[in-house]
């Protein structure tokens, strides 16, 4: 499980604030790489990177070399048309012959780099296909131009045919319009553009994993996690991702790489895990995948860490195909005394939250938190990426080995450094007192949101015996993130967090209680198409509570008030949402631990989904001046590799000078084994 970025795009105000990392994050370092439609791209710094042994930056590089490898795998899994259009946009970008100023040259330059960002032709959050500012006769002209040996052509497959293949791909709104359609009454599977699952309905793909399962199972695997759901002359069948199967080529790659981490590996416990990982790898077994999550959320000695492999599972309207990604990472030794403290605490977290008794852990088993700083982005966590994981996401691994957390600081240290000077906050907030507040206490308490999050809120509460883990189908994402966060956001206001020396006083939380209704409530939509709902389960779970606090917790608790014509959020009374949100978190844990899926279904459709149009029409117009990107992410380090004459590594530093186009070109050439179709 993932926690996406609140505050980093919607916060200005807050640089330059308490708690900054410790460690040698230079100041004069530039994070800013460019602006483009809805994003901005971005770069962090890899702090500590240097006071690493050379064994331990080896490790890196080639854990590095692997994250990069699967990028492919995600275009793929995201839309079987992605890697061909891509392909044939870089081979019209680098062998354009015409005025590169030209209108049209440009909307397809621009084109190509939302294909990059969101890897795939739809958006990265809002899940709609991009509208393209050129018209389908300049692009066959262009791709015409290009050499066929240039070309992504499949075989027998004419220049010609190419372009009458993409063309209506790119340019129909109505072909492929959503990457995945999470709700709605429509067969949620036929209507996903997205490349999970082929030829199969929705009711097709319910029975054949229904009669997979083993309700007596104690420890069940996450099945359909890595395989595409296809049928075949008649037959539903898994055609598993796996060397020698579907992606190989590339999985192959990333094998390779592994291999070599392993022989640099710190210590046993960690070669163990990364065999293992080969080992899943090599056979598609999702028994031996187990077997890898139980050494991976047990090793917690190593200061090296990874994710690497097909982990996450929101891209799937049903929530079990997992897309693929990679985070590579150090532990941040200073900053990981916060989460310890945490950790430590967690049985009396558990045992003191407002949820009922028998949803609660008797006994809370192994929440280990780290902050980490991150030295390579891949897959599904580049360029956009999570600023905080929690794995892993089987439920009786982490019932019996408990799960790791981890707070990635270096990346939410960029989002707050590349912040400063904008006007966000003054424009939404209700007054100086809470841009004061947001200014003084929003990174701190930002993180801690993040800590518990992930280190608590995800590891609480347990089901009840029997109840199906995925019970809660299409709204299972949304009502666990929502879980989490009501978690977080209950604790940031008890006086255990002053106690425990988290906090620096007792009103410090008020920040991020004012922060997550204004962004619930408002600054979260300027990421949503006027007319459009809300879509991607962490922003359906944000405007779910503060939406249910906004209606449930009374006037006379938070409000929406008007001000010169415009809205704001006043929050008149910060004990009584403390409340509200004690309330919903025991209402939201005991439909995860039951399953109920229908009071899932009322509490998701009616609170975090359908959008006040006219709010909305508001916020957008106020947003707009500001001149804000939406949505950031990440251009990577590139690793520089010494080695002497016998090919031996002697030295590995990062480089933070290549640009995002120059990055994804580069990746695009470096790291692409997968054909262009995929069967
Ligand atoms: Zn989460």
């Amino acid at each position: 499980m993932i926690t996406l970025s609140t505050a980093a795009a919607l916060l200005s105000a807050c640089s330059g604030n308490v708690q900054k990392q410790e460690e040698s994050a230079s100041d004069d370092f530039i994070y800013q790489v460019e602006k483009f439609a809805d994003l901005e791209i971005l770069r962090y710094q890899v702090p500590g990177f240097e006071e690493l042994s050379l064994q331990q930056r080896t490790l890196l590089y080639y854990l590095s070399q692997a994250a990069l490898e699967g990028r492919d795998i995600l275009f793929d899994q995201n839309c079987k048309y992605n890697l061909q259009i891509r392909r044939t946009l870089e081979a019209v970008y680098e062998n354009y012959k015409g005025d590169r100023g030209d209108e049209q040259f440009k909307a397809l330059e621009l084109y190509l780099k939302r294909v990059w960002f969101s890897n795939g032709i739809h958006h990265h959050y809002a899940e709609d296909k991009f509208k393209p500012g050129f018209t389908a006769e300049f692009f066959g002209k262009c791709v015409s131009a290009v050499s066929p040996e240039k070309l992504p052509l499949k075989e027998g497959q004419s220049v010609q045919q190419l372009i009458d293949e993409l063309t209506p791909v790119i340019q129909d709104s109505t072909i492929m319009a959503k990457r995945t359609v999470q709700s709605g009454n429509d067969d949620l599977i036929l209507a996903s553009a997205n490349n999970y699952y082929d030829g199969v309905t929705q009711a097709e793909v319910e029975a054949f994993y229904a009669a997979m399962k083993d309700p007596n199972d104690e420890k069940p695997v996450m099945y359909g996690l890595n395989s595409r759901l296809v049928k075949e002359d008649g037959v539903v069948k898994e055609k598993v991702w796996k060397v020698g199967g579907l992606y190989s080529a590339a999985l192959e790659r990333v094998v390779g790489w592994l291999e070599k981490a392993a022989s640099v590996a710190e210590n046993d416990a960690q070669k163990a895990v990364i065999e293992k990982l080969i080992e899943y790898y090599r056979t598609g077994d999702l028994k031996k995948f187990d077997e890898y999550a139980v050494l991976w959320v047990n090793d917690l000695d190593s200061r090296i860490d990874f994710v690497n492999g097909f982990t996450e599972s929101y891209g799937d309207p049903l929530g079990m195909k997992a897309s693929w990604e990679s985070v590579v990472n150090f532990k941040n030794i200073e900053a990981t005394k916060r989460t310890e403290i945490i950790s430590e605490n967690a049985q009396w977290f558990e045992d003191n939250s407002p949820v009922a008794k028998e949803f609660k852990k008797e006994k809370v088993k192994g929440v280990s938190a780290k902050v980490i700083t991150v030295a390579m982005l891949g897959g599904d966590c580049y360029p956009a990426t999570p600023i905080g994981i929690n794995l892993p996401n089987s439920n009786w691994i982490r019932v019996a080995h408990g799960s790791k957390s981890v707070t990635i600081e270096n990346i939410t240290e960029a989002y707050d450094r590349a912040s400063a000077g904008g006007g966000q906050t003054k424009e939404f907030a209700w007054s100086d007192v809470e841009v004061n507040m947001l200014k003084e206490f929003g990174f701190v308490t930002d993180n801690l949101h993040t800590d518990l999050h992930e280190c608590l809120g995800h590891g609480s509460g347990k089901l009840l015996p029997g109840v199906d883990p995925d019970a809660l189908r299409s709204y299972g994402s949304t009502v666990e993130e929502a879980r989490a966060d009501l978690f977080a956001l209950y604790y940031l206001a008890d006086k255990k967090m002053v106690e425990l020396n988290l906090l620096p006083n007792k009103d410090a939380y008020k920040a991020e209680y004012y922060k997550y209704m204004m962004n619930g409530l408002m600054t979260q939509l300027t990421r949503v198409e006027l007319g459009n709902n809300v879509e991607e389960a962490h922003m359906r779970n944000r405007q779910l509570i503060a939406r249910w606090a906004l209606e449930n917790g009374g006037k006379e608790c938070v409000e929406l008030a008007k001000k010169d014509g415009k809205t704001y959020v006043v929050i008149h009374d910060y004990d009584k949402l403390r409340e509200t949100f004690g309330k919903l978190l025991t209402e939201v844990q005991r439909i995860k631990s039951t399953g109920d899926h229908e009071a899932a279904k009322q509490l998701v459709e009616n609170y975090g989904v359908k959008v006040d149009a006219e709010l909305h029409k508001e916020i957008l117009e106020r947003f707009a001046p500001l001149n804000i990107a939406p949505y950031r992410g990440f251009v990577n380090p590139r690793y520089v590799v010494t080695t002497d004459a016998n090919g031996a590594i002697t030295d590995v530093q990062l480089d933070y000078t290549e640009g995002y186009m120059e990055q994804m070109m580069r990746y695009s050439k470096e790291y692409s084994s997968l054909p262009s179709v995929n069967k």
